[in-house]
């Protein structure tokens, strides 16, 4: 099964609405489409909207970074999975940085993966073990346990759905910022697929897109998606810069060329 590759931009709490319009213009003007790669660019909330009606998704896509696993109720401040529909196609999910400063746990992860099935949205699934998990050797249990507990759940329908990004928790940017070596990356992604296939059989497993994300940038991405079974990237810091980001996408290109 081809897998389409797949590179995203995880804006964060960056850009106002005014912003984030001009760097997708930006964006959009300096990127070349190419057929095998699926760009996608996350905003935070408020520009989603109005960047929805902008976008040429055929060219680029749009992500959430996180939204509510209930569909409406009294939840004062959230923004729920139903009202994102038709809006944004895929949606950040289990992001360390949520796991960690908003202590979301596997089972509200759950949830939320649930209901942007529901509402017809892509999940884009975080995992990765923290420095002192990883030096402890319990770098597998630690992302076994997070894939299962988010996706055991799943119809095997659903689980064509689902892109899984493989984000050490130490070489994100915000906690870390230690560069990973492919190696390492690939035992992982490896893992990854092994625990699929354990849930749901092979033929998913293959056809899941796995990608990598911890300070990726456009000298570093082309080692990354040299490793067999590594779909794409998730990038942070570095997407900021529409011209980083570009070249990151155009390097995707070239790997696939070579
Ligand atoms: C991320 O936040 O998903 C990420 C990978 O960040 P960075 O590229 O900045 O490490």
């Amino acid at each position: 099964m081809i897998r389409k590759k797949f590179i995203a931009a995880n804006l964060k709490m960056h850009f106002n609405v005014a912003e984030a319009s001009t760097y997708l213009h930006n964006l959009s003007k300096t990127l070349t489409s190419h057929r095998e790669i699926e760009v996608v660019i996350a905003p935070s909330l408020v520009a989603i909207q109005p960047l929805s009606r902008e976008i040429d998704v055929r060219k680029i896509k749009l992500a959430a970074q996180n939204a509510y696993f209930e569909d409406e109720g009294a939840y004062t401040g959230e923004v729920s999975f139903s009202m994102l529909k038709g809006i944004a196609s895929y949606v950040i999910i289990g992001h360390s940085e949520r796991r960690i400063y908003f202590h979301e746990e596997n089972d509200v992860i759950a949830k939320k993966v649930k209901a942007a099935l529901r509402n017809r949205m892509s999940p884009i699934l975080c995992v990765g073990e923290n420095i002192t998990e990883r030096r402890d050797g319990h770098a597998k249990r630690v992302i076994n346990d997070q894939i299962t507990s988010a996706l055991s759940h799943l119809t095997e329908e659903e689980m064509h759905n689902i892109v899984i990004a493989y984000e050490p928790v130490w070489a994100i940017s915000t906690f870390g910022n230690e560069q990973a070596m492919p190696d390492d990356v690939e035992k992982m992604i490896n893992e990854i697929r092994k625990q699929i296939t354990y849930l749901y059989g092979e033929k998913v497993a293959e056809s899941v897109r796995v990608i990598y994300g911890g300070s990726v940038k456009a000298d570093n991405v082309a080692s990354y998606l040299a490793i067999p079974g590594c779909d794409g990237a998730l990038v942070g810091g570095a997407s900021l810069n529409y011209l980083e980001f570009n070249k990151i996408v155009q390097s995707c290109f070239n790997v696939m060329q070579s």
